[in-house]
């Protein structure tokens, strides 16, 4: 848990752009930090944008893309999670959900999830412990951006590996 705790704090990096894009460390638009509206607000070729509905596909994802692919990933690897793990199982998860929250690619992101699970530690003694964990991280996240709440009675459901007939 001392794992590079101080690692980064030197640096405050500039949170935003004047139009409210946020920035990245570099002090560029962060495009996964922003949507892809509001990355291309900002920039020159905001025409062109301006014209499509939405990201092109061949597009680097912003990060509405970026985190529902993510949730994805997430979810299903709790999905796959066993219902009875080892302690090596269960000391894994915990590590990737610590090294996840410090490598997500926005930022800002990154850091209120940290500081959530400085707050609600990793509950993985099963797959039910784990996958009603990350549900109710999600709805976190969800109602920081003001998007409805999931059931999380149905989380296994949603992301579950079993075929139905
Ligand atoms: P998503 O929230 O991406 O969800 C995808 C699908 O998952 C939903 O359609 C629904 O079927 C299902 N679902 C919804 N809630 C749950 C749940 N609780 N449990 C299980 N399944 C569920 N965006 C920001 O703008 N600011 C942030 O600070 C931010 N932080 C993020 C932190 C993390 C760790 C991640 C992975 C993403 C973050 N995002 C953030 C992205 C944000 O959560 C959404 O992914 C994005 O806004 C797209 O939302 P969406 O409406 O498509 O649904």
């Amino acid at each position: 848990s001392d794992e590079g705790a101080s690692a980064g704090a030197a640096t405050e990096p500039p949170k935003k752009h004047p139009k409210g894009v946020i920035l990245g460390k570099d002090g560029k638009p962060c495009r996964a930090c922003n949507t892809f509206a509001s990355f291309t607000a900002q920039s020159k070729s905001t025409l062109k944008a301006a014209a499509a509905p939405g990201p092109p596909k061949d597009c680097p994802p912003d990060v509405e893309q970026l985190g529902r692919s993510t949730w994805t990933l997430l979810h299903s690897i709790a999905a796959t999670y066993p219902s009875t793990p080892t302690p090596k199982e269960q000391s894994d998860i915990k590590s990737f959900m610590r090294l996840f929250a410090k490598l997500y690619p926005c930022w800002v992101c990154a850091e209120d999830f940290q500081n959530y699970m400085q707050k609600k530690e990793v509950e993985a003694g099963s797959r039910d412990e784990f996958g009603n964990w990350l549900c109710e991280a999600h709805n976190e996240v969800n109602r920081k951006l003001g998007k409805p709440t999931f059931d999380c009675s149905k989380w296994e459901e949603r992301y579950g590996t079993d075929m139905a007939d």
